[in-house]
């Protein structure tokens, strides 16, 4: 399993990255490779087409309905439908409950970019994982202002073909239960961190700081920590250190089209 980086940027695009996404691929034992992306914030569409193929994808999996994590889908249906060769079928898209809504609020009265027949839509259930070719997808609701999920992907490894490997993705939330059992045990939390400390204490129950994200993996176990979701007017290097003061693992900075090899 491979994760690579599309979109970092928290909250909003920055100048040199698109809003949240993330591309999961893996192989199964007949050797295709799956296509999984998880989450598809502003802008993110863009680099899907560099780092990845907007026309390959098994499954799209949206942990909240903000516009930083969800907003081009509404492009991405675009792409598909129009494409010179014909449409493509539709692509299974798991969200939260209202998800179809919120797609058809974004397309507003124009049928030309209605995005629902190009995509089949599926609600999260915790505790009901989905499968999607070798991989394993479980949803676990998470602190945020608005119904949000962190996802727990697990599937082969692609260091060593006898492991079973897991990536946990925190979507955006604050210190919780949910966070702490999505990710238990994990070999890789990739983890936003849109708040500093010092800064944005008196806000609680909407993001994790640097430190924070720092305590979920120490208190997870888990070796690697990739922390993501800096908005632009934050200085990461103040992030890295929050995280590196409490947490002994390997950490590092999302940036778009590294590759993290599980
Ligand atoms: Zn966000
Ligand atoms: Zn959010």
């Amino acid at each position: 399993m491979r994760l690579t980086v599309l979109g970092c940027a928290g909250s909003f695009p920055s100048a040199d990255s698109a809003a949240s996404s993330y591309l999961v691929q893996a192989e199964d034992a007949e050797g295709r490779t799956w296509h999984v992306l998880l989450d598809l914030g502003n802008g993110a569409l863009g680099p899907l087409q560099r780092y990845g193929d907007a026309e390959a994808l098994d499954a799209v999996a949206i942990s909240h309905l903000h516009a930083d994590h969800a907003a081009d889908l509404l492009v991405l249906s675009v792409l598909r439908k129009y494409r010179p060769g014909g449409s493509l079928p539709p692509v299974d898209l798991y969200g939260p409950r209202g998800t179809q809504k919120w797609l058809a609020r974004l397309a507003d009265k124009d049928p030309g970019v209605d995005a629902s027949g190009m995509f089949t839509l599926h609600r999260w259930e915790p505790g009901e994982p989905v499968r999607v070719g070798p991989l394993l997808l479980e949803p676990f609701p998470v602190l945020h202002p608005v119904p949000a999920f962190g996802v727990r992907v697990t599937g082969p490894s692609d260091l060593d073909p006898d492991r079973t490997v897991t990536l946990a993705y925190s979507g955006d939330t604050d210190e919780c239960p949910g966070l702490d059992a999505l990710a238990d045990g994990a070999d890789l939390l990739l983890s936003e961190a849109a708040y500093l400390e010092g800064r944005d204490d008196a806000v609680r129950g909407v993001h994790l700081t640097g430190r924070r994200a720092g305590l979920a993996a120490a208190r997870a176990g888990v070796p690697r920590l990739v922390l993501t979701h800096v908005p632009a007017w934050n200085d990461p290097a103040e992030t890295l250190a929050e995280a590196t003061a409490v947490f002994d693992g390997e950490v590092a900075m999302a940036v778009p089209g590294a590759v993290h090899v599980l």
